[in-house]
């Protein structure tokens, strides 16, 4: 059967409770089936490692032990401690700029350009004037999928399908887009299967270029540790502002938002949830976040 966080943590806790005092050995077990239970949840070995570590330390700090409900205050310090970890506020979206540009990166297949089609609406729905733009010079159908999400959301599509060069896509792009009023362009670039040296170079060009008032990186989320390492390596080639956590409407628990924050240090902006255009995309909370780990 398949067994979440919190039956875990519930049963570890009645471990707890069963004890007439609760000594450091109860704390050591409970932390014990909390780590299992991170990494049933997707979450990183080692972050799993950290994470449980920081728990026993605030369990066994604070009066857990003495407390009337420590299985209340146990469960009450892991929601805590997730949420802390990813960021405990939300972060907002908010670029800046006339027009404010948003670079969107990540590998082929992350759900890139449906995220893009669907902050272009987003942005839209808010009363702002934006300009999808496709710098995808190695695969036609994206362009085409680009388009198709802008007739689908009303939003206009910037295409230079004999161009091969996407600095100069880009740069056109905003060009046109000041000339037409536009008050956001969203920037929609070329992934590929798997993280190469000439993608990360033509993403850098257009970054350094264009420079957005926010990058932002995107990840299905149901790729696990990959997703973690793939998250670390753009991070370190584009220092982006915020990433993309799509997928999560497959049966993924999330865990892999705990680890990207935890390793790069970014705030999870939006979590997209379905291939639908509408209602599939929301601002990242934390707190909910942490809930959707605990099960
Ligand atoms: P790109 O190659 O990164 O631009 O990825 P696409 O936007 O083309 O998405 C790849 C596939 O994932 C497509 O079949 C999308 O419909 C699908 N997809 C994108 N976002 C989501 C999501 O949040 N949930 C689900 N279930 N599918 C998604």
């Amino acid at each position: 059967m398949f067994d979440n966080l919190s039956d875990k943590l519930d049963r570890a806790v009645k471990n707890l409770k069963g004890e007439g005092r609760i000594s450091e050995i109860n704390v050591a077990t409970t932390v014990k089936e909390i780590r299992k239970a991170l990494l049933d949840a997707d979450v990183n070995f080692k972050i799993a490692k950290q994470i449980t570590n920081e728990i026993r330390e605030e369990a066994l700090g604070s009066n857990v032990l003495t407390a009337v409900s420590p299985g209340q205050m146990f469960t009450k310090i892991v929601s805590d401690k997730l949420t802390d970890l990813m960021g405990g506020e939300m972060t907002p979206f908010r670029p800046t700029g006339t027009p404010a540009v948003v670079l969107i990166a990540g590998l082929q297949g992350s759900g890139k350009t449906t995220f893009t089609g669907k902050l272009g609406l987003r942005l839209k729905k808010q009363g702002k004037q934006v300009l999808l733009v496709a710098c995808d010079v190695y695969r036609p159908a994206a362009i085409d999928q680009l388009e198709t999400l802008g007739e689908q959301t009303g939003v206009e599509v910037y295409t230079e399908r004999e161009n091969k060069n996407p600095v100069e896509i880009a740069q056109n792009a905003i060009a046109h887009a000041k000339k037409t009023g536009k008050s956001m362009v969203i920037v929609d670039t070329a992934g590929r299967l798997a993280v190469d040296e000439q993608m990360m170079k033509e993403i850098e060009a257009v970054k350094q270029t264009i420079e957005p008032s926010e990058t932002l990186f995107v990840v299905d989320s149901m790729t696990g540790q990959d997703a973690v390492n793939t998250a670390k390596t753009f991070n370190e080639r584009l220092n982006f502002d915020g990433v993309v956590l799509t997928k999560l409407d497959g049966d993924t628990r999330g865990g892999a938002a705990l680890s990207i924050r935890r390793v790069v240090e970014k705030p999870i902006k939006f979590i997209s949830l379905g291939e639908k255009l509408e209602n599939t995309l929301e601002e990242f909370h934390p707190d909910r976040m942490a809930q959707r780990i605990l099960g």
